[in-house]
């Protein structure tokens, strides 16, 4: 049976940290409360008909951050989706939370519910790197959370931190990385500060009161951080992940790999049988189409084959394995190498990616500038 990846969004949190671009939103009891039965229906739509026949390899409850619902919310998520699909026997659980959201008791009630894997936003454990980014919770609350994560019985966690702050030293980002290993995770992001459009940081650097280091600090850290990762025994296995063996993000992957993927909540996106659609993003405008329609879907298409193609190349070379070919192939009926051949060779001329017969893999220079190499492939 063909498998696939489900996506939970949970749009609250806290506060909204000043670089967010997520679709989030300040938590409001009462409004969460409605959001959840309208999640409990959106899975009854979707149960009872494109998705009712396939099975879920993969649940990820994202956000937002998840672990601003109570436990009980968190429970009655998983038990409909268990109730109302065919959910695989290994299947992997995921829950993002951030600190200051979670004690011992919730984990230990989301741990036995089923959820097996935590992934936990710490971004950094510097006190003041924390203030600049606008985050809520402490240096402290970090320690707890992991110390109650693993006590509650999560044996697959994951860490986010985030690198290239405004006035970070490469001294500041080692630490970072010492103290995230120390904590053993079985996986680890680590992603650079972007300034997106519309967010608080975006007016406060149009201002001159933010400025981001130069690109080339930008590498050196990037670099510090896949060395210092895969010396401590990680594997690097997408451009900004690394796991310990066999702790790959199992979710993540089946995007990476352009697989089927069902999202429901407020502005969550499928794929699904070659179609992709999106629902509306805020959340009250969700819960009442919901209540009125059963979906809250706003946009949808049809995917031309050129257009999946290059998505699935655009995905695969996030990976550190590369995209394989022959699957390529067989997918959309085509010579790879007759399609991209005049993009393989201007690459590979330049030394950006590596290909054999087998895959198309981006090189160690070609990692650094992944952004522009893959999008050669979308012109
Ligand atoms: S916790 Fe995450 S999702 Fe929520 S506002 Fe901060 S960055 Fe955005």
């Amino acid at each position: 049976m063909n498998s696939l990846g489900l996506y939970i969004h949970i749009p609250y949190c806290l506060h909204k940290c000043g670089y967010c671009d997520f679709n989030s939103h300040k938590i409001n009891t009462e409004e969460m409360d409605s959001y959840v039965k309208a999640l409990l229906k959106e899975m009854a739509h979707y149960a009872q008909g494109p998705a009712g026949d396939r099975q879920i390899a993969t649940i990820f409850l994202g956000g937002g951050t998840p672990t601003t619902l109570p436990a009980d919310q968190l429970e009655e998520i998983l038990k409909t989706i268990s109730d109302r699909f065919n959910v695989s026997a290994d299947c992997e659980i995921t829950s993002e939370a951030n600190p200051a959201t979670v004690s011992l008791e919730p984990l230990q009630r989301m741990r036995t519910a089923g959820y097996n894997r935590i992934s936990i936003g710490v971004q950094s454990f510097h006190e003041p790197e924390l203030k600049l980014l606008d985050r809520i919770h402490s240096e402290e609350e970090i320690h707890m959370t992991v110390e109650k994560a693993r006590e509650a019985g999560f044996d697959n966690l994951s860490l986010d931190l985030m690198f290239a702050l405004p006035g970070q030293t490469m001294a500041s980002w080692e630490d970072n990385l010492a103290q995230a290993l120390a904590k053993d995770p079985e996986h680890l992001s680590t992603y650079n500060l972007t300034i997106e459009p519309e967010t608080a940081f975006h007016t406060l650097e149009a201002k001159g009161k933010l400025t981001l280091p130069p690109d080339d600090f930008q590498l050196e850290f990037y670099k510090k951080s896949i060395q210092t990762i895969t010396e401590a025994g990680y594997q690097h296995y997408e451009i900004s992940n690394f796991c310990q063996p066999g702790k790959e993000c199992r979710h993540n992957l089946i995007y990476w790999h352009n697989g089927d993927s069902l999202g429901l909540g407020a502005g969550a996106s499928s794929f699904l049988d070659g179609s992709r659609f999106k629902n509306c993003n805020l959340p009250s405008r969700y819960i009442r189409e919901i209540e009125t329609q059963g979906t809250a879907v706003e946009f949808s298409e049809q995917l031309e084959p050129s257009q999946a193609m290059g998505e699935t190349l655009m995905l695969g070379l996030r990976l550190r394995e590369g995209m394989a070919i022959k699957p390529f192939e067989e997918r959309f009926q085509t010579s790879f190498h007759k399609t991209y051949d005049h993009t393989i060779s201007s690459l590979a001329e330049k030394n950006l990616i590596t290909l054999d017969k087998n895959r198309i893999v981006l090189s160690p220079e070609g990692l650094f500038l992944a952004d522009s190499v893959i999008l050669e492939f979308m012109v």
